[in-house]
């Protein structure tokens, strides 16, 4: 038995990581312990992308969209959105705008992503817009959403464990304490 004193990983750094098995959530804590998530996710995800503006992911999601779900309502805005809080609805937010227009209501649907996608590697941007832009046509999170997820992105399940690895990884970077140095 060794103990991990290092690494400050507690169970709050696994909360995106609830729902999982206690084995799992385990084999995660030994890696932050060990300090070899953040290389093992560069090592599964090393491409970075792109998309830097919001013109950009717009051009990026209405390509997704066109491919795939092009019946679907069309979409009045997509943005990288500096406030959002990754985890507030299952990592992004996908919101209805009702505006009465000629005495109609008409929705408008705007997709915002958080803005630390703008520096994740491209297969998580991809996930989160995929996710996204399958709440157009699924709202809840069942077993339709899913199917219209990997419907858009084969790899989808993985990747969405895999960013709640990095999402963890990232929690514990800006938890770590900066490493202790004897003084000069
Ligand atoms: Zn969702």
């Amino acid at each position: 038995m060794s103990s991990a004193s290092a690494a400050p990983a507690t169970l709050t750094t696994l909360k995106y990581l609830r729902g999982y098995s206690a084995d799992l959530q385990a084999q995660v804590l030994d890696l932050v312990a060990q300090d070899k998530l953040g290389a093992l996710l560069a090592r599964r995800h090393p491409e970075p992308h792109e998309v830097r503006t919001d013109r950009a992911l717009y051009d990026y999601t209405q390509e997704l969209k066109s491919r795939f779900l092009r019946s679907a309502e069309p979409l009045a805005k997509v943005v990288y959105d500096p406030k959002l809080k990754v985890i507030q609805h299952a990592l992004g937010t996908h919101t209805t705008i009702s505006r009465v227009q000629g005495g109609k209501l008409k929705a408008k649907r705007e997709i915002r992503v958080a803005n630390l996608f703008r520096d994740a590697p491209a297969a998580f941007l991809k996930m989160i817009v995929v996710h996204e832009l399958a709440h157009l046509k699924e709202r809840e999170h069942d077993k339709a959403f899913y199917a219209l997820c990997c419907h858009m992105e084969a790899d989808y399940h993985q990747l969405e464990f895999d960013l709640r690895l990095y999402l963890t990884h990232l929690d514990q970077c800006a938890a770590a304490p900066p490493a202790v140095t004897a003084p000069a």
